[in-house]
């Protein structure tokens, strides 16, 4: 692959997150997660805002069509990323995500919906498959990318957490959707938090609060007090508790805040809601037994 990233900024903490490795090919910054790594049947990659073509406030690398950038350059910023996992940009699958716990089960007729257009499978923050060569794509600017995989039986799982998905439980529904559907054991499975906003950066309302009473009785696990008598949300630990409560044991975090790193990540709240979204590609290579 090329590597012509010699234009491209270099992000002032230049090692990033300890869980993920930082990689530069085509032209694109993207991320790994290390204990994702060792499946060379599984395809992989969180990708930051730099090496697109969208200008402010998408620049660069937006990849979401609901957020008032032009097609033809969100469809370059798709193929972008594809190109770079060597992954089909035409075979992408999207979900319309509407900040729910509802999961669909990906199938080979479902190929292309929503790659070059907004005909994504239906209100959906989850997609589970065991189709090799049908690439997931999600997008976020704060809310939790969540990538789940079963070694085992070779299920891919994705998921998109907003403060209402995540205290709903959407990573809990995501592991119960690879169990249904393809017999995941949650003790075999993978996890991997993607950056999202931090608890450093996401103070939320007392409706949040009130919202997550009954998942959360302890609530002092996920919210932080302020010193002026606001709460700040911890998204990943919110995910990590439902995780657990699931039954997966197998937990990597980045532990790393969008909204803290605007200059590589798309903020909504960083950025007070004009900005674009980023882009996380999971899929399963097409290859041998
Ligand atoms: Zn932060």
């Amino acid at each position: 692959m090329r590597d012509d990233t010699s234009t491209l900024p270099i992000p002032a903490d230049a090692n990033g997150p300890p869980a993920l490795i930082r990689r530069r090919d085509n032209g694109l910054l993207y991320y790994q997660f290390q204990d994702l790594s060792p499946f060379p049947e599984l395809v992989h990659g969180i990708f930051g805002r730099l090496g697109g073509v969208s200008p402010a406030p998408f620049a660069s690398l937006n990849v979401s069509l609901s957020v008032g950038d032009e097609r033809t350059r969100v469809v370059t910023n798709r193929a972008r990323l594809c190109q770079t996992l060597d992954v089909d940009a035409q075979a992408i699958v999207m979900g319309q995500l509407v900040h729910g716990t509802r999961a669909t089960v990906v199938l080979e007729r479902h190929r292309g919906l929503g790659a070059v257009n907004m005909d994504g499978l239906p209100a959906t923050d989850i997609l589970v498959t065991d189709r090799p060569g049908v690439p997931l794509l999600m997008t976020f600017a704060d809310c939790v990318p969540l990538i789940l995989y079963d070694p085992v039986r070779r299920v891919i799982g994705l998921a998109h957490g907003g403060w209402r998905g995540t205290l709903l439980g959407v990573a809990r529904s995501a592991v119960r959707a690879m169990q249904e559907a393809f017999g995941c054991r949650p003790g075999h499975l993978i996890a991997a938090i993607g950056p999202a906003v931090g608890p450093c950066c996401y103070q939320v309302g007392q409706d949040v609060r009130l919202l997550a009473q009954e998942s959360f009785p302890n609530d002092c696990e996920v919210f932080i007090p302020q010193a002026d008598g606001s709460w700040h949300l911890d998204l990943w630990q919110a995910t990590r508790h439902w995780l657990t409560l699931a039954g997966v044991q197998h937990i990597a975090a980045a532990d790393w805040c969008t909204a803290c790193h605007t200059h590589e990540f798309f903020s909504h709240r960083g950025e007070n809601g004009r900005t674009g979204r980023f882009g996380v590609v999971l899929a399963l290579q097409e290859c041998g037994p």
